[in-house]
């Protein structure tokens, strides 16, 4: 199997992608999963040993890449962004390039991910800020409550709180509303920790005589997702 994998960029042989492991804790407000996949970071993205493209399945990538990864603006972020954070630095160039802004920001977040793992925090509010640019005209409600963390954690307060009210206003229902309210604590008080999306939650959701038991009715579908741990 492994043997039949190469690079779609340069056909260089490629191993198969990165599997984390199922999180048994919970989720980050940002969506960064729980231990043990959390610590598992550096290992999302795989780069090509031959031509250096980057990408979590490098045989995925398609040959359009080849350009992108060629360029100067590729080679040269080596030199100009926090190592730490390049393998996701360059995939988000891919994604960029490719037009999937969606992707783009997902691999910037990682890259901010990383930047926090070695205490760069400048590097990483500033990838925050990109993200949170680039999410900017989501209407999706849990996207939104990704992005309300972005600002917050990027110390963009007066932005996390304007996004805060945008968000209430589109009716959000009661858990998110919840999370909503727990940011703008956060805000109030000018903390750009990071904090578990079980701490954001009604005090039913994460009271210990539930949490080997049912859930909540409101943890219903996505929500459940997350708050199991
Ligand atoms: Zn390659």
């Amino acid at each position: 199997m492994s043997g039949t994998r190469s690079c779609g960029v340069c056909g260089h042989p490629a191993q198969a992608p990165f599997r984390a492991p199922q999180p048994e804790i919970a989720p980050d407000l940002d969506m960064r999963p729980g231990e043990p996949a959390r610590s598992t970071l550096r290992d999302w993205i795989q780069i090509c040993g031959s031509c250096g493209a980057a990408a979590p399945d490098v045989a995925a990538l398609p040959a359009g890449a080849l350009p992108v990864v060629r360029s100067d603006e590729y080679r040269l972020l080596s030199t100009e962004v926090l190592e730490e954070t390049l393998p996701f630095r360059r995939w988000a160039l891919v994604c960029e390039r490719a037009g999937d802004p969606a992707q783009q920001a997902e691999a910037l977040l990682q890259a901010a991910w990383a930047a926090d793992d070695a205490a760069a925090m400048t590097e990483a509010a500033a990838l925050r800020k990109t993200v949170a640019d680039l999410w900017g005209g989501t209407t999706d409600i849990e996207l939104g409550l990704r992005r309300l963390d972005v600002l917050r954690r990027a110390g963009l307060f007066d932005a996390a709180a304007a996004w805060a009210e945008t968000m209430t206003k589109r009716r959000p229902d009661e858990l998110a509303r919840s999370i909503i309210a727990f940011q703008q604590a956060r805000i109030a008080g000018r903390d750009i920790g990071r904090h578990l999306i079980s701490s954001a939650v009604p005090p039913p959701a994460h009271a210990p005589h539930v949490s080997h038991g049912k859930r909540p009715a409101a943890a219903t579908g996505f929500w459940s997702r997350l708050l199991r741990k």
